[in-house]
């Protein structure tokens, strides 16, 4: 039998053998289903982080669940010196779900970034004639794309960033939804890509105007740049259609996935790109032992079929009406905004008393729903897609009494 560990003993073990690169709320959790979490005490609560949206299809969905324990009892790491029989369906599958000629598998987030800045700077050299070394690529300042040096070097914020120099050249920044700096920036013809994510969600669930994505793509080309989209975020059904970029009709040239695509349940993440693209890539010059292996391939078909079969973007779209709606309804002028689109959504809160983001939440955790600041003054909330709209309401009378608590 495993010892059982109270949650002083957790926070203590993690303080005293973990690294110190994360501040939790005080929660220690034991189990997941669904919409919601449990603690080691046996509390309940609703999950409004959904692991920074991985888990949209809830925790420990059975279906994926069930894919994950068969494959694994069957066959888990080849390595990509062999073919394996998962890769070539979930390929297949992937690529004519997002509509794609192909698919570069990868496991996290960032290493799906830095593979789409390659193949872009390859694309450049190869096909459109950049010189050599020269290849530029515009990112928006505020940006999140994770925490490899060269995505680092595109950031914007400084605790991400400094003291972990030199950096990575090769990059422009510009503001975010502002189509006069991207126009401005495209004139220079060494510019490869525009990386973008549709909607900026560690920033704050920064929400760009209606239009920009589209007019941004256009502007992208009428002067042969990529437009590299980064929806390991805002992707798979999370902001009310299936790719955020879908609100505006936009298909990108390099799509960069991760997070949900495999349900919350094992790293799993892709680039998707057309031939003319993907191609430039040759043997030997990019890869994982990872990525691609027949565990991560059959969550990921799993965790897709998840989202068209229980139309988790059409429910992410009409759930966030009612959520944005009372959040806007609580009478408590510590609500200074609320925005979002889909089940990312963010409140920003007006500190009160000396009571910020964190109380509120703090306050929220004991109420029995988990969320967390992002920044000092806003609150991100995005439970598991497969929420119901029972549960909503109940989580939002939690909200409101967190809320309220502080009148
Ligand atoms: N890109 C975006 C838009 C993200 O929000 C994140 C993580 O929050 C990443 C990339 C990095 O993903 P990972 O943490 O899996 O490396």
């Amino acid at each position: 039998m495993t010892e059982k560990i109270t949650a002083k003993m957790a926070i203590g073990l993690e303080d005293d053998y973990g690294a110190h690169n994360y501040h939790p709320l005080p929660v220690v959790l034991k189990k997941g289903l669904a919409a919601k979490v449990w603690d080691v005490d046996g509390k309940e609560y609703f999950d409004f982080l959904s692991a920074y949206s991985a888990v949209n299809q809830g925790h420990c969905h059975p279906k994926i669940v069930s894919a994950l324990i068969e494959q694994a009892q069957t066959l888990t790491l080849t390595s990509r010196a062999f073919y394996n029989d998962a890769l070539g369906p979930y390929e297949k599958y992937i690529t004519s779900y997002f509509g794609y000629d192909k698919v570069l598998p990868m496991n996290t987030g960032a290493e799906a970034d830095e593979t789409a800045l390659k193949l872009c700077r390859r694309w450049a050299y190869d096909k459109k004639g950049i010189p050599s070394d020269q290849a530029k690529i515009i990112v928006c300042a505020d940006n999140f794309h994770g925490r490899t040096i060269t995505i680092i070097s595109m950031s914007t914020d400084p605790e991400s960033k400094a003291n972990f120099g030199p950096y990575t050249p090769g990059f422009i920044v510009i503001p975010y939804n502002d189509l006069e700096a991207l126009q401005k920036e495209l004139e220079d013809p060494n510019v490869a890509g525009f990386l973008v994510e549709p909607i900026q969600g560690e920033a704050g669930v920064m929400v760009p105007d209606e239009g920009y994505l589209k007019k941004a793509y256009d502007l992208c080309k009428s002067k042969n740049v990529l437009f590299i989209a980064d929806e390991v975020q805002t992707g798979i059904g999370r902001t009310g259609k299936l790719l955020a970029c879908d609100h505006e009709g936009v298909h990108p040239d390099i799509l960069i996935l991760g997070k949900a695509l495999s349900g919350g349940v094992y790293p799993v993440s892709a680039v998707l790109s057309n031939n003319e693209i993907m191609l430039t890539i040759k043997p030997g010059q990019h890869g994982s032992t990872f990525g691609g292996n027949p565990l991560a391939a059959r969550v990921a078909v799993a965790a897709l079929k998840v989202v068209k079969e229980e139309k988790l973007a059409e429910k992410a779209e009409k759930m966030g009406v009612i959520f944005r709606q009372e959040m806007r309804n609580i009478k408590s002028d510590m609500i200074e905004l609320v925005r979002g689109k889909g089940l990312l959504n963010a409140v920003v809160i007006r500190p009160k008393n000396g009571k910020t983001a964190m109380d509120v939440c703090l306050k929220m955790a004991e109420n029995g729903v988990l969320a967390k600041p992002t920044h000092d003054h806003i609150i991100r909330f995005a439970p598991p897609l497969v929420i119901t709209e029972e549960e909503l309401h109940q989580a939002i009378e939690l909200i409101r009494k967190s809320i309220l608590s502080f009148e």
